[in-house]
């Protein structure tokens, strides 16, 4: 067909590259194809790590689908579509970033026979899409409600769900630990949406066990002048100044222009400094504050000062660690000393600068207005606790999600057989050729629990037809079995609390399904002649690199 379209008139400029039809169909889903290729191996509790590295040498271990996606340098336009996917999903949801780019994956691989046989793709999309509103209408149906459960009760649900996220994780060893920290974390920082407020530090040495939870905010001590020493480092109930000014000598010496024609008005104009300086301790000091934070800097006449008179400070504290501050203990950041009322003035049942590895940390406990909560990570290596917040991340989101849908299906593959049943059930029904798409649709599903077998080194196929036959029983009572990850069998992911929260399945799929719809209606590209040869290059040097086996189609940066 593109033969014949050869154009009379000159359209696009010389050397300009299109191609058209059904091999530039099939060309990009082979690209996606070896996109979900990539990321195959990390899904579920035995799933691989990849490890990235780049130019600079910087280097990334992950089983997160979208940290991978977004390292990898992808530079080909269709396959593009799935880093943002597993982005969206990520920013979504938080977790099922693997799940969503090996889906797409598959309903594309699916469809490529029949484009190849010559089904026109826009027949292929609209099946797929009403296969996708069955398989969201039959997810709504098989979630299980969390909703009206005693708070003890929600939270050892929740902290199953956490546990299923962890479980396909580098901590996943220790994911009930990790799992009820989390829970508690989520559950002190309430309906707020900001997760900011939840804070993760990063304390490189230990053992993962000796990571744990502030109910309230932590942080690393910061830099600090003589006389910090003789500052008391405990306090119980203090009451607590947060500041947004600088407490130097030198700020007003460098703010002003002074010209003087007697030398002896110099004393004058230092001594007027120092009283500037002084009224402002001064200031801090009767407002009854115990412990001074400053998001500049406290200087050392200030760090003296407040030492002489028991009071604890500290400069140049991060913003996002003050802000912290001002919503657990319940202060407000002053940008002047004037006025200081005791509603302004914070509190917290204990302050405490306490040893943590090898780094000093201040740290606000028992806050009075909760809302704020922080993880201290321990761990050997940076790379390491780099993948344990990644993973905290992930199983936060969750757990939030879960708590707001407060809806949860069965794990371990058991959703998918479910809906994949079903839709070939529902495929019977339907005459014409939609009926193979919808199948092959349903067949795609099947990736997930296939997956979860192979990754483990289990018999993908004798699995997978244990699970068919359970899932095919009429009373509907196989409904929830899925992959049993210990024993290579199957077992009900339900009852053996393997749970994600339901907004995770039906946003992989709805993305998933979007995109391969959106790759399936692309039969052209065009490239004009000087991105082709940028992009030319980058191909080139990407393909060489994976033959050999140097991974340098990897990130520049
Ligand atoms: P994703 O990035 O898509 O979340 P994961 O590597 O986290 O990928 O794997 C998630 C999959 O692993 C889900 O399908 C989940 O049901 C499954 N899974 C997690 N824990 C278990 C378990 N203990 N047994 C069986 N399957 C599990
Ligand atoms: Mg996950």
């Amino acid at each position: 067909m593109a033969a014949m379209l050869q154009p009379q008139i000159i359209l696009l400029k010389e050397g300009t590259d299109t191609s058209q039809g059904k091999a530039q169909l099939v060309s990009n889903i082979n690209a996606c194809t070896a996109v979900a290729d990539v990321v195959r191996t990390t899904l579920g509790p035995r799933g691989m790590d990849k490890l990235i590295h780049d130019d600079k040498g910087n280097v990334t271990i992950s089983n997160d689908g979208a940290t991978i996606m977004k390292l990898l340098d992808i530079f080909h336009p269709a396959a593009k579509i799935l880093v943002d996917i597993a982005k969206s999903q990520d920013s979504e949801v938080g977790d099922g970033t693997t799940t969503v780019v090996l889906l797409a994956g598959e309903f594309l691989k699916e469809a490529k026979p029949f484009v190849e046989d010559g089904v026109h793709p826009q027949n292929l999309i609209r099946s797929y899409r009403t296969a996708c509103y069955l398989a969201i209408e039959k997810i709504k149906e098989l979630a299980v409600s969390i909703e009206g459960k005693s708070l003890e009760e929600k939270k050892s649900l929740l902290a199953k769900c956490a546990a299923t996220t962890l479980s396909s994780k580098l901590i996943g060893g220790e994911k009930d630990f990790f799992a009820s920290m989390v829970v508690d974390a989520v559950i002190a920082i309430g309906n707020d949406d900001r997760l900011n407020m939840i804070g993760i530090k990063k304390v490189p040495g230990g053992n993962m066990r000796d990571s744990f939870l502030v109910n309230g905010v932590a942080f690393k001590k910061t830099f600090s002048y003589a006389g910090f020493e003789q500052q008391p480092k405990k306090f119980l109930n203090p009451k607590i100044l947060l500041l947004n000014i600088e407490l130097e000598l030198k700020s007003e010496k460098e703010n002003a222009e002074i010209r003087l024609s007697d030398p002896s008005q110099y004393q004058s104009i230092v001594d007027a400094e120092w009283n500037i300086i002084y009224d402002k301790l001064d200031k801090c000091v009767k407002s009854g504050a115990k412990v001074v934070l400053s998001r500049l800097a406290i200087g050392d006449l200030a760090t003296q000062y407040f030492a002489d008179r028991d009071i604890f400070c500290a400069g140049r504290v991060a913003e996002e660690d003050l802000q912290r501050v001002a919503a657990a203990t319940g202060g407000t950041v002053q940008t002047s000393v004037n006025n200081i009322i005791d509603e302004v003035l914070g509190t917290c049942e204990v302050f405490e600068e306490k040893q943590v590895g090898n780094e000093r940390f201040n740290i606000f406990s028992g806050c009075p207005s909760g809302r704020t909560a922080t993880i201290v990570l321990r761990g050997g290596a940076d790379q390491f606790i780099e993948e344990a917040e990644r993973s905290l991340h992930d199983a936060i989101m969750i757990v939030r999600r879960a708590l707001k849908n407060s809806t949860v299906v069965a794990g371990g593959g058991a959703i998918d057989m479910e809906i994949s049943r079903y839709l070939r059930q529902h495929a019977r029904t339907i005459a014409g050729k939609s009926q193979l798409f919808i199948n092959s649709y349903a067949k795609a599903l099947e990736v997930i629990p296939r997956q979860l077998c192979d990754n483990a080194g289990f018999d993908a196929t004798d699995v997978l037809n244990k699970l068919r036959q359970k899932h095919a029983l009429p009373s509907g009572e196989g409904a929830s079995y899925g992959v049993d990850i210990n024993t290579g069998g199957i077992a009900d992911s339900f009852a053996n609390f393997v749970w994600e929260p339901s907004v995770v399945k039906s946003n992989a799929i709805n993305a998933a399904t979007e995109a391969a719809c959106l790759i399936l209606s692309v039969d052209e590209t065009v490239k004009n002649p000087k991105s082709e040869s940028a992009q030319g290059e980058a191909a080139a040097s990407a393909m060489a690199g994976r033959g050999r086996g140097r991974g340098r189609g990897m990130r520049r940066r």
